[in-house]
């Protein structure tokens, strides 16, 4: 094991440029890795509820509605409990098998995986801040846990002389897997060598979490000098935003103030002054931080015996090796010129009409100027599908679109024990049978995980317990007698967010905890979330649950298909600024880490894959929070997208919701979660290796 402790897949870094160009949302924090949750700690406590337990471990992770320390205690049972079952494996003398050797094993794997994955659900979510700081401890505990293990060479030994040639395919796969990600956790290395991987890897926890500490508190802002300087911003934005005693008025660079303000302010020097806020965030604390983080990890790799840690991260990826990464980031460089250069004049004749001479679009002007080419090249203007979109009917046609799909049902439980009042538990039928569990957590509220992710609860086993797992974002709603109407983009997020939920649901039903879930190569998470995501552009689809609010409409098909025009344009654009993010994320970690000067590698790619200039005096890299959570692989949400486009062209285009395709795509791609490789997943739906065209088709279609 890997030390596979839940960590959140990040937001794509989407707002270098036009925010709402490509869709391409929030990403789910699915954990890595998945858990799996533990019966006895999941059992009421005494007097809760006035349950009864019961026998199995189905009943809702948080029943009992646990205070801090009684929470806490729950994870420390996990912890003693997965010990315990890692010194039984130790102690086996005699032959290794299955049943003394994988299944306490596992056992500590379906420990380990609740632990931290509710942990790191409840820092992120639950309303009181003792027990979020309680939780942050724990899952402090069970990374070093983990890791701990990870390094323990009994364990690689016991499961090195498993004879698995007779067990079954599953179960070769996970001792195979297993074996490959101790070794590539260090476990083979002598006791000194071990050691300092320790030291480094809590070394590398404490940077990475100094480094998301500077971005989170770095709130930067600027003043203008009155309502004036805002023209162009919608009046709800301006009278929010008041004069101070002074009479300026305050903007910051967070997304409420920072996208309307670049998409929609006239005044070009206000654009100007924030964008230059904007992208300094955490400057100039974290170049520093970042060039320790990348010396440690440097370190590490080689300790590790790989030349660079991009050799060495990117080992266990679909991708395979550093090399392959740098390939496919050439290969969408190339792919997607001649649709950014196309954008780009789109672009810059649109200024040219109000600035006529203008040689060139600026940064802080992307946004600007694509959405008036959005309103004078497309007639689109986003306000006009927000009343198609009330959250209440969008919540129901995910629902119902999966439900029609994938041939399952999806029950509301009232009253589930839950951990906010807001939130919502549902419970999903296979069959008639109960096959999953999961929380809608879907409204901002104070001191909440602020973007949209999965967060993993527990890892199905079969004959043991279902999967839980939960959503958690900040879409409009939860106040009621309002219409809580979606933007496009919140629509968009939430088929995204689905699709992971969906796949730790199917995926949650194999025997071994460690091969179930979404426990597959982090290069592919991606891929079933962005998928979910075309249904949305389905006028078809739309058009059965997005009604107008008011005079109960559906969304008409002409609409829908301008809506969809209007948000692709500038994919080329914005494909070409996720590349850069993508090879300075891979360029930081595939050198001598002495040689890495991040500014300069930020100038250079800036100037080779974009038409806009660097802005001299940004640091945008000081606030690339992936660089730490991603490190060298950023290039995942394109290539998981290259296979989500694949797979999406073998569905019938006219008929989206027609239950053949979606079957076989569940069967072949879903359910099987970690079991085998994720390309031979993709293989056995396609009935051949994943391919490009698809992709290229969708980049290069004019719109
Ligand atoms: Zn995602």
């Amino acid at each position: 094991m890997n030390a596979r402790i839940s960590r959140p897949l990040l937001t794509l870094f989407a707002l270098g440029l036009a925010a709402a160009l490509v869709s391409s949302p929030a990403v789910a924090a699915t954990a890595a890795k998945p858990t799996a949750a533990k019966p006895a700690a999941t059992k009421p406590a005494a007097g809760t509820a006035g349950a009864k337990t019961p026998a199995s471990d189905d009943v809702p992770f948080w029943t009992g509605n646990p205070d801090a320390a009684t929470f806490a205690k729950r994870q420390e049972d996990r912890l003693v409990k997965a010990k315990a079952a890692i010194e039984k494996l130790a102690a086996v003398k005699g032959a290794r098998t299955i049943a003394n050797t994988l299944m306490p094993y596992d056992e500590a794997q379906i420990q380990l995986d609740a632990a931290a994955a509710q942990t790191s659900l409840m820092e992120n979510v639950h309303p009181d801040s003792t027990l979020r700081a309680m939780a942050e401890e724990e899952d402090q505990k069970v990374s070093a846990l983990a890791t701990e293990i990870s390094l323990d060479r009994r364990v690689y030994d016991a499961l090195s002389k498993l004879d698995v040639s007779k067990a079954d395919a599953e179960t070769r796969f996970y001792v195979e897997r297993e074996l490959r990600d101790f070794k590539l956790a260090g476990v083979d290395k002598d006791d000194a060598t071990r050691a300092r991987i320790k030291v480094l890897r809590d070394t590398l926890v404490k940077i990475g979490q100094e480094f998301d500490r500077n971005i989170r508190s770095d709130v930067r802002t600027i003043q203008v000098n009155s309502a004036a300087d805002l023209a162009g911003l919608p009046d709800d934005f301006i009278a929010s935003h008041k004069p101070g005693a002074d009479g300026k008025i305050t903007l910051n660079i967070n997304y409420p103030d920072y996208v309307p303000v670049m998409t929609y302010c006239k005044n070009e020097d206000v654009r100007k002054r924030l964008y230059m806020e904007y992208n300094n965030r955490a400057y100039p604390k974290n170049i520093e931080v970042l060039d320790r983080m990348i010396a440690k990890r440097g370190e590490l790799a080689n300790l590790l015996g790989y030349p660079t840690y991009a050799d060495y991260i990117t080992a266990n990826k679909m991708v395979g090796s550093s090399k392959n990464a740098r390939d496919f980031i050439d290969k969408i460089v190339a792919a997607s010129g001649s649709s950014a250069d196309r954008d780009y004049q789109v672009l810059l004749q649109r200024k040219q009409k109000d600035v006529p001479g203008a040689t060139g679009v600026n940064f802080w002007e992307t946004s600007y100027w694509s959405e008036m080419v959005r309103k004078s090249d497309y007639a689109f203007d986003s306000q006009s599908v927000r009343p198609y979109f009330p959250y209440d009917e969008v919540k129901q046609g995910v629902l119902d679109v999966s439900s029609k799909l994938f041939g399952v049902t999806f029950k509301r439980v009232p009253n589930a024990p839950v951990w906010d009042p807001s939130v919502e538990c549902y419970e999903m039928y296979d069959n008639g049978k109960l096959s999953g569990r999961f929380y809608l957590d879907m409204h901002p509220r104070d001191n909440k995980y602020n973007h949209a992710a999965q967060f993993d609860i527990k890892t199905g086993v079969e004959g043991r317990q279902i999967p839980e797992a939960a959503l958690i974002c900040n879409l409009p709603g939860g106040t009621p007698g309002e219409p809580a109407l979606c933007e496009y983009n919140d629509v968009n997020t939430f088929f995204h967010e689905f699709g992971h939920l969906l796949h730790t649901m199917f995926a949650g039903h194999h025997k071994w905890c460690g091969v179930g879930g979404i426990r597959t190569e982090h290069d592919f998470v991606e891929a079933p979330s962005q998928m979910l995501e075309e249904w949305m552009r389905d006028p078809a689809t739309l058009a059965t649950f997005a009604r107008h609010y008011q005079t109960k409409e559906p969304i008409p098909a002409a609409t829908v298909k301008q809506m969809n025009r209007a948000n692709d344009f500038g994919k080329g654009l914005q494909v070409r600024r996720q590349m850069v993010y993508a090879d300075l994320s891979l360029s930081v970690y595939d050198r001598d880490p002495k040689k890495v000067d991040t500014t300069e590698l930020v100038k250079s790619l800036t100037k080779a894959y974009q038409p806009f200039p660097y802005v001299e005096g940004t640091h945008f890299q000081c606030a690339f929070g992936h660089l730490d959570g991603y490190s060298a692989v950023y290039y995942t949400y394109m290539w998981s997208l290259v296979i989500a486009k694949d797979m999406f062209a073998q569905f019938d285009k006219n008929d989206l919701l027609a239950p053949g395709v979606a079957k076989k795509y569940r069967d072949a791609v879903l359910a099987p979660g970690g079991s085998a490789p994720a390309a031979k997943l993709v293989e056995n739906f396609l009935g051949r290796p994943f391919n490009f065209n698809a992709y290229q088709a969708w980049l290069n279609e004019a719109n």
